[in-house]
């Protein structure tokens, strides 16, 4: 035997899945086939930039982040709860009001929505925050446009910030996702702070992995073929193991699972593009999410993480991320269309800005059209030595692959030891009802 368990892929999942089997006392085995840990998200450094791969937050809400992590050594910078929204022309603020109360008065008057939309923010706040997550993906489903309009908001609130906002998230411009991930999304920016760690997002997985004491974590090693206990490698090397787990991307576990005789998983995946550029100043003040609330052009959202934490940009510089929908652009057609867009909103400086990188992502995130059931119920043993876990499998978040990996390690760990051991304890433990950090300058 070559460890007790192989886990194949070190995204999230997998690594969630072998820090809980280690913290049972077994030794994992985790294979990776890309170049370094973290799967989707990963953080790049380029001439003194700090590049995570498309535009990605850390929600301190998610309870299995605050299982698992530790926050603090994260050093998290929280952004500002709302955004400011490209409206007529000009940046219009949006507040979370629950959390910036002052904010209250700009609110009412704020001309993305009517005042009759920012009441129904009240039922719709108090709707995605009752029950338990459990029951919220329990409740009767449609698509988040047309349950926000059941609802009864205005076109103007939809089309101006539900979604430019919630697009961002799934990248799906019309909102046609399932209302039950809708409510779970605004779950989190309710009750917890929308952050970036100040070493960017690579910092997530990096601290799951260190953690891993005693396993081994092998990067460069694709998996082609998985037998019964037992992979081969694309070297050709054959490892064996008492147990298998697969955590890797919808697309990558379905040809794994092919070949192992059982049923494939979901392949179908929504794509993101993400422009850095570096900028002598920001193109705006404070921890903001910029917003494109005017119903046409290809900017999404903009942001500057640089504002967050200094260690995303070398000093005297500005690191711009902007996000746009879909992943089949020409860099170089998309840059031009994005700079005339960008130069209508901050003049003429968008001239001097540098052209960083493009990332283009394709499968993104998996498609999240309804039904979408419970993520935290979905079965993940397929056979008596095969186990599956990671966001294709139950829902896409950091939260979702954090918890499906977590389980799947414990049902492993069960398995093979005829017990479990209490829950992993590397994270902070927060209140339930809240995740927020302390805002740091
Ligand atoms: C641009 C972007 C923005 C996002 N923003 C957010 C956000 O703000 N908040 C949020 O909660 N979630 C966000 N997500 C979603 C979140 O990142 C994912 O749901 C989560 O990281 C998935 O983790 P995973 O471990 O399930 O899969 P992955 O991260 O895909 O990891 C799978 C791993 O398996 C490896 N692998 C594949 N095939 C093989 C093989 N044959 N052999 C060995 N290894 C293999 C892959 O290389 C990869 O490292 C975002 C995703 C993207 C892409």
């Amino acid at each position: 035997m070559n460890a007790d368990v192989i886990v194949i892929g070190a995204g999230l999942a997998g690594l969630a899945c072998a820090s809980t089997l280690r913290d049972n006392g077994l030794e994992p085995l985790v294979l990776e086939a890309s170049d370094g840990i973290g799967g989707r998200i990963r953080t790049d450094q380029r001439q003194g930039f700090l590049l995570d791969r498309g535009f990605q937050v850390l929600q301190t809400w998610y309870p299995d982040a605050r299982r698992l992590l530790d926050y603090d050594r994260l050093d998290l910078r929280p952004f500002y709860p709302g955004a400011l929204v490209r409206v007529g022309g000009r940046l219009r603020r949006v507040s979370d009001v629950w959390r910036r109360p002052l904010r209250l008065p700009e609110m009412l008057v704020s001309p993305v929505g009517t005042l009759a939309d920012k009441l129904r923010l009240l039922r719709l706040r108090h709707r995605c925050l009752r029950g338990d997550l459990e029951a919220l993906y329990n409740r009767p489903e449609t698509e988040a446009c047309a349950y926000l309009r059941t609802l009864g908001f205005s076109a103007r609130i939809i089309d101006r910030f539900f979604k430019p906002f919630f697009s961002g998230v799934f990248f799906d411009p019309e909102l046609a996702v399932s209302s039950r991930a809708f409510e779970f999304v605004f779950r989190a920016f309710a009750l917890g702070d929308t952050s970036l760690p100040a070493r960017g997002m690579g910092e997530i997985p990096a601290q799951l992995a260190a953690a891993l004491t005693r396993a081994k974590v092998r990067t460069g090693c694709r998996v082609e073929s998985i037998t019964e206990r037992a992979v081969t490698l694309a070297s050709g090397e054959r490892l064996r193991a008492r147990a298998l787990v697969i955590a890797t991307s919808g697309p990558a576990a379905a040809r794994l699972l092919d070949q192992s005789g059982s049923p494939p998983a979901t392949t179908a995946g929504r794509g993101t593009t993400c422009v850095y550029f570096a900028a002598a100043r920001a193109p705006i003040e404070g921890p903001y999410l910029v917003l494109n609330g005017e119903g046409h052009g290809h900017v999404n959202s903009l942001l500057c993480p640089s504002n967050l934490s200094g260690h995303y940009a070398p000093a005297g510089q500005t690191l711009v991320s902007v996000n746009c929908h879909g992943a089949e652009h020409n860099p170089d057609t998309l840059e031009t269309i994005l700079r005339r867009e960008l130069a209508s909103w901050f003049g003429d400086q968008v001239r001097g800005w540098e052209r960083l990188a493009v990332y283009r992502i394709p499968q993104a995130l998996p498609l999240q059209t309804p039904p979408v059931p419970y993520p935290g119920g979905a079965g993940q043993r397929v056979a008596d030595w095969l186990w599956v876990c990671g966001e294709y499998r139950s829902a896409p978040s950091i939260q979702w692959a954090l918890h499906s990996g977590r389980r799947a390690g414990a049902d492993v760990a069960r398995s093979l030891l005829g017990r479990v051991a209490a829950q992993s304890t590397a994270g902070l433990r927060l209140p339930a009802s809240s995740g927020s950090v302390v805002q740091k300058p």
